[in-house]
């Protein structure tokens, strides 16, 4: 019998080896992955410091260890390069590998911000574990940060670098942090709460150009401030790995589109994680990813499972200023806040009351189950 074949170890391929698993220990399971593919909770990237790891102790077991304990054959190192969905077969170098099922579990790239200088080459961005040890190695002995993006990662790696004692400067152009998922007010929280230890903000700006310096780097900003640094990080946001799917004829759209129950558009080939439009919607977080595992899982063992995601709270890493935020889908409504000094709790609301997300900022976060409850589903 041809296996199951997950390509990606990130977290989406692992919950979804571990969800088979605990249904189905007789199908032969194939994992390939282009990284060593240990396995490691990538959220710990951004409070790895605070937290009192080196990049090393990140990875909590090997892939050996991984492929014992779910009883697969992992194959690390291995890019897969081609997928032929007609003979269920991928390609990898020279090998060439038959499925019953595939899984599309590839992960999202970082936007790269076209720089000019000549150091430009030399921004590092963070989306994997490889690359945090290359960016700790770069930081290490070193005090000054410069990041770009002001988005959830952006202010999750300047909380941690700023504890850490580095000094960081944060560049984005909107006009306040965490802009895309937090109502003005909230927004102004983190700001604040940030720049109370220390962090310094560029807001309404860009950056041009990286170029090398006497001692480092140096970043030249739109608005004609030129900052000094020793590391230059950026986090403007991700995009889906669609390249391969598109390659082998599956439709995309932002992601690797799939249906409810996460097929893609080729029979036998399913999507979810970070590379996943999932009836609609792409959502870059943990709890969805649970959430399409277990669903996924069933599926494949022959209950077909429609994917359901409860209203799932994400909770910002920022320790210094803390936030919870159910992002309301794309519907119309307006923020209603309750702010007080301890802190701010945020609800978006229909025109007829009905909650459909909210924020929490400082103290408010205590709130997180109770609206969590009266918040609607993502879907159902
Ligand atoms: C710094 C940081 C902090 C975060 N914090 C949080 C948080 O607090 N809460 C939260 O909910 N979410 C958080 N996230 C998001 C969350 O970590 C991601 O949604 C999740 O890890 C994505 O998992 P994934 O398996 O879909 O993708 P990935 O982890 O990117 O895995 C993709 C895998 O596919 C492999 N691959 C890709 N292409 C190929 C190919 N052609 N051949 C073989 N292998 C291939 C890669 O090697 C990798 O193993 C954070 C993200 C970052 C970067």
């Amino acid at each position: 019998m041809d296996p199951v074949v997950i390509i990606g170890s990130g977290l989406a391929g692992y919950a979804l080896a571990r969800e088979l698993r605990k249904l189905d220990v007789v199908t032969p399971l194939v994992i390939l992955s282009r990284d060593e593919a240990s396995f490691y909770s990538k959220p710990m990237l951004s409070n790895a410091l605070a937290s009192g790891k080196s990049a090393a102790q990140i990875a909590s077991a090997s892939a050996e260890q991984m492929a014992a304990q779910l009883g697969t054959r992992i194959m690390a190192g291995t890019e897969v390069e081609a997928i032929d969905t007609a003979r269920c077969t991928l390609h990898a170098g020279e090998v060439a590998i038959r499925y019953s099922k595939l899984v599309l579990a590839l992960g999202a790239d970082p936007i790269a911000l076209p720089l000019a200088g000549d150091a430009a080459n030399e921004v590092m961005r963070v989306n994997d574990l490889a690359a945090y040890a290359r960016f700790r190695a770069a930081i290490e002995g070193k005090q000054r940060v410069v990041l770009l993006g002001a988005g959830l990662i952006g202010c999750e790696f300047a909380n941690d670098l700023a504890a850490a004692g580095y000094r960081v400067r944060v560049i984005d152009p909107a006009p306040r942090p965490l802009g895309k998922l937090l109502p003005e007010a909230a927004a102004e929280r983190v700001q604040l709460g940030l720049a109370a230890m220390g962090v310094v903000w560029h807001l309404g700006t860009t950056a041009r150009s990286v170029s090398r310096a006497v001692s480092g780097l140096r970043v030249d900003l739109a608005d004609g401030t030129a900052l000094e640094a020793d590391a230059v990080l950026s986090a403007i946001g991700l995009r889906p790995r669609t390249q391969l799917a598109q390659h082998a004829g599956l439709k995309i759209h932002r992601g690797i589109v799939t249906d409810r129950r996460l097929q893609t558009s080729a029979a036998d080939a399913y999507a979810l994680g970070d590379c996943a439009e999932v009836d609609g919607q792409t959502l870059p977080y943990v709890l969805p990813i649970m959430q399409a595992a277990r669903a996924l899982a069933k599926t494949l063992t022959g209950t077909a499972t429609p994917v359901v995601y409860p209203a799932m709270p994400v909770v910002v890493k920022t320790p210094a200023m803390p936030v919870v935020v159910c992002p309301p889908p794309a519907l119309s409504g307006s923020w209603k806040l309750q702010q007080d000094a301890s802190g701010i709790e945020a609800r978006f609301e229909d025109e007829s009351g009905k909650l459909l997300g909210f924020a929490l900022v400082g103290a408010a976060t205590a709130r997180k189950q109770a609206l969590t409850r009266l918040t609607p589903p993502v879907l159902v």
